[in-house]
């Protein structure tokens, strides 16, 4: 990355932690992280998957985002120097990326016209070949999440409803076999699991797996609940044996120096996950994103627990084009601060709703989808 590329970031960084530290609701910086969906189709079908055959399928239509799409987009005023500004772009969507087929030009065009944007993949992995591993590692500060979700064939078949698990396994291992061949921390590698009832007690195998693939950090999270079937899914139905195969997963995480975090949804607050384990300022485990930033003097605006500065930091794209500043809030559909196919990038940034978050997230009267945020009723 050149020289120039980082510090246009880096000032980037800077201005907008100045700006959160003073409250400012118009800002002169650009997000640090951007959220850009891609499409909504899949070549799986897993159990616990936002529904997609219900009612939110219909509104978001199975559609990939194509290529001219997203160049007419980039056209708006703004697009060009927010992606120029931030750290990092979630290239992917309520699906599987790679199943676009455009998706290769798009991430193509991103990595040659952005450099030093540190672009991040989350896939099911069944397509995520040879050639993938190649492109990806040489994005400076990339990330890939791998949807695994299981420590067998037989549970992968399960829940994911799919043969695949051996693909999956020995592609992620390609990419840990490739990253330590040229010696590079690109990319961050995270290896999700859905924890529902079908699979939690393999939980602690999967720990295991993660250590033999070369993985750096497992997350766990809880399943949304949204139908009958994800009721019965949910770890709700036995939080004492979630909670014990949880402590085990976190001891043998500990024991084999991986790390291993734990996210809950607003639903059930998953009293069944234990607490996080506290890991260093180098072992960021989201990614190393933070480190070797300049910020590092500015003070942080956190004052309480609960302030949340994601307005300031964050620009979330759904998969229908309005934007959110987070994600727990796109559940609110009332609640948009724009779309990006109908005003241009700055009108959205700095238009009254994203300002009106900025001046009442951190008040004792906020915007109502953070009233009810587990951000803002940190759990016990
Ligand atoms: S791989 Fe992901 S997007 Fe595809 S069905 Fe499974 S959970 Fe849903
Ligand atoms: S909904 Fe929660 S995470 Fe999102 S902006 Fe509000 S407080 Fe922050």
């Amino acid at each position: 990355m050149s020289n120039l590329c980082r510090l246009i970031r880096e000032k980037n960084r800077a201005l907008n932690r100045w700006e959160q530290y003073y409250g400012k609701d118009e800002l002169k910086s650009f997000p640090l992280h951007i959220q850009f969906p891609t499409g909504t189709t899949c070549n799986l079908k897993c159990l616990f998957c936002t529904e997609r055959d219900g009612i939110k399928a219909k509104r978001y239509d199975y559609k990939n985002l194509s290529f001219e799409q997203f160049s007419a987009i980039l056209k708006y005023d703004g697009w060009r120097h927010a992606l120029s500004c931030a750290y990092k772009i979630e290239l992917y969507g309520w699906g599987e990326p790679l199943c676009n087929p455009d998706y290769e030009k798009i991430f193509n065009y991103v990595a040659a016209n952005f450099p030093g944007i540190g672009i991040i993949i989350s896939t099911n992995g069944t397509m995520f070949n040879q050639k993938w591993s190649e492109k990806i590692i040489s994005i400076e500060m990339s990330e890939v999440n791998f949807s695994v979700n299981s420590a067998s064939k037989k549970t992968y078949h399960r829940l994911m409803g799919s043969d695949l698990f051996e693909r999956v396994t020995s592609n992620i291992r390609y990419l840990t076999d490739l990253r330590n061949k040229y010696n590079t921390k690109n990319p961050y590698i995270t290896l999700s699991y859905v924890a529902t009832l079908e699979n939690i007690k393999e939980l602690p195998e999967f720990v295991d797996l993660s250590v033999d693939y070369g993985a750096d950090c497992i997350i766990v999270q809880d399943t949304m609940i949204f139908n009958e079937k994800t009721e019965k899914l949910s770890l709700t139905n036995d939080p004492v044996l979630a909670y014990k195969m949880c402590e085990r997963a976190v001891k043998k995480a500990k024991e084999q120096k991986i790390m291993i975090t734990f996210i809950s949804f607003e639903t059930h607050k998953g009293n069944y996950f234990p607490p996080n384990p506290e890991y260093n300022d180098d072992q960021n485990i989201f990614g190393a994103q933070d480190i070797h930033c300049e910020h590092e003097k500015i003070p942080r605006a956190f004052f309480t627990d609960t302030d949340c500065f994601d307005p300031w930091e964050r620009f979330m794209i759904r998969a229908d084009g309005e934007v959110f500043p987070c994600c727990q809030s796109q559940t609110f559909p009332e609640f948009t601060l724009g779309s990006i196919y109908e005003q241009n990038f700055l009108n959205i940034w700095n238009g009254d709703a994203y300002r009106y978050f900025r001046k009442m997230i951190n008040t004792s009267t906020p915007p109502q989808v953070c009233a009810v945020c587990p951000r803002k009723e940190p759990l016990e």
